[in-house]
């Protein structure tokens, strides 16, 4: 047995910041102490003393198919037995590739990494390489890790000027980053007549879902990519997220538009830390030992990784997963927003969704789609929704600003189950 989840976080607060190794577990969004989770298995999490959760915030989104799929666990039993790390050249790394590579036409080569944040930042690197120019273009509500470049918000001043989201960031490292608001073509268009040719690549997460879920006109990303190939600019999806989630070929595949660089991360690694960039050959092959960009690894490729990882993704697409997900997660999400707006006396909710992703708040007069566009009190609205579901043993990501996601594991049974939760949770809430 483990001491309290309270007991736990005090010591914890006394050997990590904040008592965690990662902000938005420690609660501080949602108020009250985090919950410690001692395992997971399908759609279930069990907290150190043994209350079961039914998880949707599934580890940020790797798990698609549920906390120790058992298909996937015994490839991942069998790597125990075969070596932990090579760092050295080995097949299992070569057949993930080849597996995506024969999967997603604009994935010629690809190279892994340990987080989205370092495929990020790796493939921004090959940008510049590249283009020969410096200028990044990003999107307010818009994440793509915490490497310092990208670690801004539109600044106050110029369009387009940045200014840095965190301390120890220096006005050096973030003055090449560009800032515009999403949903506004028109915009774009004016800073590429300016600094287009200074522009090495427009970066973007085509389905934003790390501020809310701000799913954005079609119209908008077709246009903005026309902008950046009119002037030279590289295109790079940050599909983190998104990538193997909305379907195999994530959401470039839906939209019909192929970057010129990809970045994958979360469900790649099947649950291991495992990032990717990835792209047109010409572009990757600047990458050492072939071309002059410097990357390296010493963990990269992890054999736990890479196998889970194909394990996975071969899965999804065997049992048409992205099919099953996204049938459940409409009819549960609407069932959960009958549910808020019948029992929280405050509550006009709604939902944004997209396959398995979605996100909880309150009625807006249109599309939520910028970040000023969220309903005032939301964070306000959706703690209180959140502690009431997690007293009733449902699990949501801990603060209003992420998404949830549903697993494979998430069957009927276990919806009906939350919904029927959920109710009884969310009574207690009438004044
Ligand atoms: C999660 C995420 C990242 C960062 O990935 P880490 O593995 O946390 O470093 C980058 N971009 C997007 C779109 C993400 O969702």
């Amino acid at each position: 047995m483990f001491p309290s989840s309270k007991e736990l976080f005090e010591r914890a607060k006394k050997v990590a910041p904040g008592g965690v190794h990662s902000p938005v577990r420690s609660f501080r969004s949602v108020g009250g102490d985090p919950v410690f989770f001692q395992s997971g298995k399908g759609a279930k999490l069990t907290d150190v003393s043994g209350k079961e959760y039914i998880d949707y915030c599934l580890s940020f989104g790797p798990l698609i198919l549920g906390h120790r799929d058992e298909d996937v666990q015994k490839i991942v039993s069998e790597t125990a037995e075969l070596a932990w790390s090579f760092g050295a050249a080995e097949p299992y790394s070569l057949e993930l590739a080849e597996w995506i590579v024969s999967k997603i036409p604009w994935v010629e080569k690809i190279r892994f990494v340990n987080s989205g944040t370092e495929a990020v930042m790796s493939a921004l690197r090959v940008a510049r390489a590249a283009t020969g120019r410096d200028k990044i273009l990003k999107f307010d509500g818009c994440y793509h890790g915490h490497l310092d470049a990208l670690l801004v918000k539109a600044g106050s001043g110029l369009a387009g000027e940045s200014s840095s989201d965190s301390a120890g960031i220096g006005s050096e490292l973030i003055k090449n980053t560009l800032v515009l608001p999403l949903d506004d073509e028109k915009s774009v268009e004016e800073l590429f007549a300016k600094e287009g040719k200074n522009i090495a690549a427009l970066v973007i997460e085509p389905l934003p879902a790390n501020y809310g879920l701000l799913i954005q006109r079609k119209e908008f990303l077709s246009k903005i990519v026309e902008i950046a190939r009119k002037h030279g600019t590289l295109v790079l999806f940050d599909e983190v997220i998104s990538g193997f989630r909305v379907g195999l070929t994530g959401m470039s595949g839906e939209l019909g538009i192929a970057p010129d660089l990809v970045t994958y991360g979360k469900i790649i690694g099947g649950g291991f830390p495992v990032g990717a960039y990835a792209g047109k050959a010409e572009l990757l092959d600047l990458v050492a030992p072939q071309g002059p960009v410097y990357q390296a690894g010493t963990l990269s490729a992890s054999p736990f990784g890479m196998r889970a990882g194909l394990a996975t993704l071969k899965k999804c697409e065997k049992e048409n997963v992205y099919n099953v997900l996204e049938n459940r997660t409409k009819s549960f999400v609407s069932g959960m927003v009958s549910i808020l707006r019948e029992r929280d006396p405050e509550g006009d909710w709604d939902s944004s969704i997209h396959s398995s992703l979605f996100w909880f708040h309150k009625k807006a007069p249109s599309p939520i789609r910028t970040v000023d566009k969220i309903p005032a009190g939301h964070k306000e609205g959706f703690a209180k929704v959140f502690h009431a579901l997690l007293s009733e043993g449902i699990y949501l990501a801990p603060s209003g600003y992420e998404v949830g996601f549903l697993s494979y594991a998430h069957s009927d049974k276990i919806l009906s189950e939350t919904l029927e939760k959920a109710d009884f949770a969310l009574k207690k809430l009438k004044v």
